[in-house]
């Protein structure tokens, strides 16, 4: 270093020299730092033995990491360059982004501080390719990506692509601008649209191509969950859905396949029971002042009467009421033989279910007469009464109306008959009055329920408490 500054020293002597004695000398220069002054008229013989008379012909810049330049002989070249000199600015140089846009050119030692500060080493470190819905794509600053969504431009690919799906199970992704166009020949937005849900009776459950449902249906599957299952309820308003073959046990553990009505258990309730219809226009009577005061009850059928009168059965369901069982024809059963006894149960369970969808599900013996062999071949809680009104002996409405409202108590059963004109009669003003008095008129299966009773077949009740 000492060498080349007093190199430069004397290049500056020289020239201040020669603007002196131009005429008469000249200073010329070797590669190797040498310098000799020669007559004027001698530089041309000098010249073609390697000197020169410009000292940039044998010199050149040198650069350094930290932005230092040195001029020296091009002799000396290798020897700076062992030292950490370099030729070419770009050696010591490199470019630096910044999420804005800038760049700058910084020397290699100036690298971190100009980190620290927010710029960046490469040109992808402060860009980013954003997507246009019809499929092109751009690189753009980071800082100015928010301009762009503004105008409609999307970070990722998935912004602006979705997955279709054909019939024959093929999927492709395509730009949003053009998912119309694939519409139109036939593709679809999601898998669901062009497969279905297919159940089997176990509870397996598959989801297959649309083209491929017959062939499942088939070996055994189904395309419609009704027809594996069903939707149970429990009183406190649960919903379960359950296979057809798992119906039974869910109902012996208190489940329903209707939806129970909303009932406040902490307040007193009881069941109105009506036998030996259905009777079209005494029941009908009943059941429109169940129905204009939003109460319910229970009405034991005969299946003698129950045959022929669908729609008063469909009404009393629709109405949130119960059907019981009260045997065929009115029998007292304890007379009857076994198969007497099941013919009586039986039949009236099948026109039940012909009219409703499901058969009765607790039954009532006429005359409350029965035995241990009576309820095993039934095979159905047994349900009597805590309050008989007599209604079929006072044929008066207003006797059966004050019976009732003198004899009711929270949990109780009340025993009336719907073919008797008096009955029906009492309904208009018993139901609205019980309701003034706090009761809630609710069906057999809710009494129990609320009450916290699971109705047990082989068992008999005449009151939840
Ligand atoms: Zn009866």
């Amino acid at each position: 270093m000492r060498k080349i500054m007093a190199v430069l020293l004397a290049i500056t002597v020289c020239f201040l020299t020669a603007s002196v004695h131009a005429q008469e000398k000249v200073v010329m220069y070797a590669m190797d730092g040498r310098e000799i002054t020669v007559p004027a008229s001698d530089v041309e013989a000098y010249r073609k033995v390697g000197w020169y008379d410009d000292i940039a012909a044998v010199t050149t810049i040198m650069y350094a990491t930290d932005g230092r330049q040195t001029r020296v002989f091009v002799g000396e070249k290798e020897e700076y360059k062992n030292v950490g000199w370099f030729e070419n600015i770009g050696d010591v140089t490199r470019k630096m982004y910044a999420a804005d846009g800038r760049q700058i050119t910084v020397f290699l030692d100036e690298i971190q501080a100009y980190r620290d500060v927010g710029w960046y080493d490469n040109l992808s470190d402060v860009t980013r390719t954003m997507y246009a819905a019809d499929g092109r794509q751009i690189t753009v600053f980071i800082g100015d990506m928010p301009a762009y969504r503004n105008v409609g431009w999307y970070d990722n690919l998935s912004d602006v692509t979705k997955t279709m799906y054909s019939m024959d199970g093929r999927k492709i992704m395509v730009y949003l601008a053009d998912v119309e166009a694939f519409r139109n020949v036939g593709w679809y937005d999601s898998f669901e649209d062009v497969s279905a849900v297919m159940y089997a009776l176990d509870g397996r459950e598959i989801r297959v191509l649309k083209r491929d449902v017959e062939a499942y249906k088939a070996v055994g599957w189904y395309d419609d969950v009704n027809a594996v299952s069903k939707l149970m309820y429990s009183m406190d308003g649960r919903q379960l859905r359950v296979l057809h073959s798992e119906v039974e046990a869910y109902k012996a553990v208190g489940w329903y396949e209707t939806k129970p009505y909303a009932v406040d258990p902490s307040k007193p309730m009881l069941a109105l029971t009506f036998d030996d219809g259905p009777k079209a226009a005494t029941t009908k009577l009943v059941l429109d002042a169940l129905e204009q005061n939003g109460a319910r009850a229970t009405f034991f059928v005969l299946g003698s009467n129950a045959k022929g009168n669908t729609e008063i059965l469909e009404r009393m369901v629709k109405l949130g009421c119960q059907i019981g069982n009260h045997s065929y024809g009115h029998p007292d059963l304890k007379t009857l033989s076994d198969a007497n006894v099941a013919y009586q149960i039986d039949q009236t369970e099948e026109i039940v279910k012909k009219a409703v969808g499901f058969e009765p599900s607790v039954v009532r013996p006429p005359y409350g007469s029965y035995s241990s062999s009576i309820m095993s071949i039934a095979e159905k809680p047994f349900i009597l009464w805590s309050v008989d009104t007599l209604d079929w002996k006072y044929r008066d409405a207003e006797y059966v109306k004050n019976y009732v409202l003198e004899h009711a108590y929270d949990g109780a059963i009340i025993l009336m008959h719907d073919i008797h004109a008096t009955t029906a009669e009492a309904m208009k003003s018993l139901i609205p009055e019980l309701i003034a008095r706090g009761y809630q008129l609710v069906t057999v299966d809710e009494l129990a329920m609320h009450k916290g009773h699971i109705l047990t077949a082989g068992k008999a009740y005449s009151q939840f408490r």
